[in-house]
């Protein structure tokens, strides 16, 4: 069986490793490869691969990282339907969203090309007479991104094309679930001319995290996953010495005014819930129906899933996956049967779902739950799985009250025709990514992505602006070249007048 192994200094790793994990295909529940889960000594043969790389990457001109990253972007684009295929054959998710991800990850390559522009200083002659102060971003170093199972090809693709472009060196720790999209990665990177140490790949689980954090050549770390382990990256990383931005998980609500067009609701509830199975950060997972908006709205949903097409991810025509592993199903599952005996209506059971020819895949149909209240688990917690709940209130202010106490604050949206509704939502709902009549806000990669709250940890959002911002660092210089007039000594502070 396939072994897939560690991507160090322009290389697959030969070395067999002590420890791997099983890599399923989630469309039949077989196990399909393994991967190597990396010991503390071989991180450190990746960070040092890095650092090495990191001493020549740093001083490379401009122009010279950013024609490497052109090279990568046509390669990217000319792969994208390989590199899909792998997201499906791991995760799950169907063609059509898999080359969504790439797609969407490819942004973030060509904003990344941008980079003489996004990266340029400031200057300011004569802040003292003759004197000059200008600033200058400067990479940081080895910086690592940590990934989840969920978009394995775009959210390191958020990270690393624009760290490198900045002149940094990259270690990626991928999920364990859906591991050879890295490996894919590394080698177009390669065949763009990307020099060896520049780009690493360690796999595995806590303990390479973990040498990681600690890691004394490490500087910066991104990482994106679920709200626990986000808290443990950002404290243990930051008590390390390291710059950290950590992305956490989410419960997205969507807010349904009863003047909305709920034909348009009903469409857009269905493709953000259950899209990727709702194994995505930025996943609808709870609508709030305003006044009488639920009653019409759930009618519809209920049609809408009924006519979804769930199957494996590589057949023509499905629309829905399944979940990524046995234990993730069987998960959601749980919950299903939590919302049941907690006192939710049940409107549409995914539970009993079986796919032809695939009996041991691990398929779960979308399920909806109605009158779900905030007390109750299927509310609370992120289920990451294809379960959609309906909650009711009865004014608008309850509403935006209701999402503003949800501890996560990723993604939000409202649906309505209220021009002056959707206005008042954009000022005082408290989360970080809004959208009005947009189910699933997530940013082009010229603007940022990142929550509030329980979604983030650290200051800067990914990619974007805040992506050049974390993986540079300032240095601002005071020059005055030598003029017999600036003679004599001054012991008093120096006021630039
Ligand atoms: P996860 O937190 O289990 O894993 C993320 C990464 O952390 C993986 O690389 C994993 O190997 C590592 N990891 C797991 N447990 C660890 C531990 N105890 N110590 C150290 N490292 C550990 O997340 P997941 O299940 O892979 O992904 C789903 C989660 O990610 C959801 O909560 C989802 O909302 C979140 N997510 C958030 C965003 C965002 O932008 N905010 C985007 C995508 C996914």
């Amino acid at each position: 069986m396939k072994t897939i192994t560690h991507w160090i200094d322009g290389k697959a790793s030969s070395r067999a490793p002590e420890r791997t994990g099983d890599v399923f295909n989630p469309a039949t529940g077989e196990v399909q490869a393994k991967v190597a889960f990396a010991t503390p000594a071989i991180v450190d043969e990746a960070v040092e691969s890095a650092w090495q790389a990191s001493q020549t990457w740093r001083h490379s001109s401009i122009a010279k990282r950013t024609k490497i990253l052109f090279a990568f972007r046509q390669l990217v684009d000319k792969h994208q339907a390989e590199m899909a295929k792998l997201l499906t054959l791991e995760h799950g998710k169907v063609t059509a969203d898999a080359m969504g991800e790439v797609q969407r990850g490819l942004e973030v390559i060509e904003f990344a090309c941008g980079i003489a522009d996004l990266a340029k200083g400031e200057y300011s002659e004569n802040v003292s007479t003759e004197v000059d102060t200008y600033s200058i971003r400067q990479p940081l170093g080895v910086v690592v991104g940590i990934t989840p199972f969920n978009f394995p090809a775009m959210v390191p693709m958020w990270m690393y094309p624009i760290a490198i472009a900045c002149g940094n060196t990259f270690v990626l720790k991928p999920s364990e679930r859906d591991p050879s999209a890295a490996n894919f990665t590394a080698q177009l990177l390669a065949d763009a001319g990307l020099p060896p140490g520049v780009f690493n790949v360690v796999h595995g689980d806590k303990v390479a995290v973990d040498r990681l954090l600690e890691h004394p050549k490490v500087s910066a770390i991104s990482f994106v996953g679920s709200t626990p382990i986000a808290q443990y990256i950002y404290e243990t990383g930051t008590k390390h010495g390291k710059r950290v931005q950590a992305l956490g998980g989410a419960k997205n609500h969507m807010v349904v005014l009863p003047d909305a067009d709920m034909e348009l609701a009903a469409d857009a509830a269905v493709s953000a819930g259950y899209g990727s199975a709702g194994e995505r950060c930025m996943a609808i997972s709870m609508l709030v129906g305003v006044g009488d908006a639920a009653d019409r709205l759930v009618p519809l949903i209920k049609e809408r899933i009924a006519k979804l097409k769930i199957g494996d991810g590589l057949e023509a025509g499905s629309e829905m996956g399944p979940l990524v592993t046995g234990a993730h199903r069987d998960k959601v599952k749980g919950y299903i049967d939590a919302g049941v005996k907690e006192g939710a209506t049940l409107v549409t059971d995914g539970r009993t779902l079986q796919v032809a020819g695939r009996p041991n895949g691990f398929f779960l149909g979308a399920t909806l739950f109605d009158r779900v209240t905030p007390s109750m688990s299927i509310y609370k917690d992120e289920i990451f799985g294809p379960v959609l709940g309906v909650t009711r209130v009865a004014t608008y202010d309850e509403a935006i009250a209701l999402v503003n106490k949800n501890p996560y604050a990723n993604g939000v949206a409202i649906f309505t025709n209220d021009g002056g509704a959707a206005r008042k939502f954009q000022h005082e709902i408290e989360v970080g990514m809004v959208g009005i009549n947009v189910p699933i806000p997530v940013p082009m990669a010229y603007y940022s992505f990142g929550g509030w709250k329980a979604s983030l940890f650290g200051d800067l959002h990914i990619y974007g602006n805040d992506g050049v911002k974390f993986y540079t660092r300032t240095k601002a210089i005071t020059q005055r070249w030598p003029d017999p007039r600036h003679r004599g000594v001054n012991l008093g502070f120096p006021t630039n007048r």
